[in-house]
């Protein structure tokens, strides 16, 4: 049985893993995957809509945790309604909170794997039942990537200085007047390289471009940081160190020049892969990862009745208001499919156009 509306099986973390069971458990009207800024509003206005939908919250890892990549932040600045600025987690909690004031049931477990070559569609979650879902919507978002090197996974596994996160480690005694590294050009290294600057003694941003791909506000307030310095034209082509990170070897992608900097943290923040692994094969994916959504301005996949929003399908904006927004179409896409197959009522006027399939 799913949890009644509220409840939140938090010891579904820690239990161990129930032997598979091949029983349906039921079919529900929407199932929601995902719980980011896309699902949650997604579950607001599918709730508020009598769907009675259930989200699939995930469960927490290194690389992932429910609520989604704003539980990795600090102060978001730019989500509407937040004129001081708000932190991400409890930006989520509210997000979390608003859907379930309006009767969302929440199942903290991973999604395994989907069937949506036969209907109602099979969701199949890591521990508990499958269940059947008369439409889906997919709002797993995505996740850090790593550079790859040997090192660098063995030592962020092991705790040992190397994490994809700022905020969640760089705070760490071991971080402390250290200088500290952080690789990529974007948005997300510009934050860490900041957030890092209140504990380091000095931050090395080093980046593969003679150029940032960081809003310019960004990256004006790195460039103009006394405790930051630039590494332009620059790659990592090795960790050091055994128990902890010393340092990492560069490369100058010019000159091909290679030199060791000592570091006493690297932090890497080179962007996300989509969260579709589960989806292999059921549904149609762009090379990188991310879902296709065939139609401008609509949340429609490949398969119909099953919808994407958020960061899975938006490999462009990948902000929390664009994946807001997306789950909001994607609810009302959701309603309105539904109702054309004989599932509640279309929320929309008679004069708008017909669903897609
Ligand atoms: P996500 O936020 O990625 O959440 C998806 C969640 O779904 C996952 O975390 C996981 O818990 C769950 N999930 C994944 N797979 C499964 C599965 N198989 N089964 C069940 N659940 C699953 N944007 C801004 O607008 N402003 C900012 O200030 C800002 N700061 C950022 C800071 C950092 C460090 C990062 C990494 C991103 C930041 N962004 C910011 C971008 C913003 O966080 C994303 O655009 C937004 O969170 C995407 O929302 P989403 O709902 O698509 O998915
Ligand atoms: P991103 O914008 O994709 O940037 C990734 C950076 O890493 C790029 O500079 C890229 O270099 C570099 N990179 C990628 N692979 C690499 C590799 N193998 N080796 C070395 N460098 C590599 O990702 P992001 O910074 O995580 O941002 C994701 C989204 O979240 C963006 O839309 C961003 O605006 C948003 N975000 C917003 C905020 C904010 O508004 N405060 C904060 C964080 C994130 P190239 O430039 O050469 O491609």
């Amino acid at each position: 049985m799913l949890p009644e509306p509220e409840a939140r099986p938090a010891d579904s973390f820690s239990s161990p893993r129930k032997q598979k069971s091949t029983k349906m458990a039921t079919t529900e009207t929407l199932v929601i995957i995902g719980s980011g800024p896309a699902a949650w509003t997604a579950a607001i206005y599918a709730a508020r809509a009598n769907l009675n939908p259930v989200v699939y919250e995930g469960e927490p890892s290194r690389t992932m945790l429910p609520g989604g990549q704003l539980m990795f932040t600090t102060e978001v600045e730019n989500y509407p309604g937040f004129p001081e600025g708000i932190r991400g987690d409890a930006l989520m909690e509210q997000f979390r909170a608003q859907a379930l004031r309006f009767g969302t049931r929440v199942v903290s477990e991973d999604v395994v794997g989907v069937e949506l070559g036969r209907y109602p569609f099979v969701v199949k979650p890591n521990y508990s039942d499958p269940i059947e879902a008369l439409s889906i919507i997919v709002a797993t978002g995505a996740r850090a990537n790593w550079l790859g090197l040997p090192n660098e996974e063995r030592l962020a596994q092991s705790g040992g200085g190397v994490s994809a996160c700022a905020v969640c480690d760089g705070a760490l005694p071991v971080f402390r007047d250290q200088v500290l590294a952080v690789v990529g050009g974007g948005d997300s290294a510009m934050e860490e390289a900041l957030y890092l600057t209140k504990f380091a003694k000095e931050v090395l941003v080093i980046h593969r471009r003679d150029q940032f791909r960081a809003s310019p506000i960004m990256a004006e307030r790195v460039l103009k940081h006394p405790k930051i310095r630039v590494l332009w034209n620059t790659i990592v082509t090795e960790v050091l160190g055994y128990d902890h990170v010393t340092g990492v070897r560069v490369e100058d992608t010019k000159t091909g020049e290679s030199r060791e900097l000592p570091v006493g943290g690297l932090f890497i923040a080179i962007g996300h892969t989509p969260n579709t692994a589960f989806l292999e094969g059921q549904l149609d994916l762009h090379p990188s990862g991310y879902i296709r959504t065939p139609e401008p301005w609509r949340t429609i996949t490949s398969v119909p009745g099953v919808f994407a929003a958020g960061d899975v399908m938006d490999s462009y904006y990948r902000q929390a208001v664009t994946a807001a927004g997306t789950g909001c179409m994607a609810a009302l896409e959701a309603e309105r499919w539904l109702a054309h197959h004989g599932h509640g009522e279309s929320p929309v006027l008679e004069t708008a156009e017909a669903p897609a399939s």
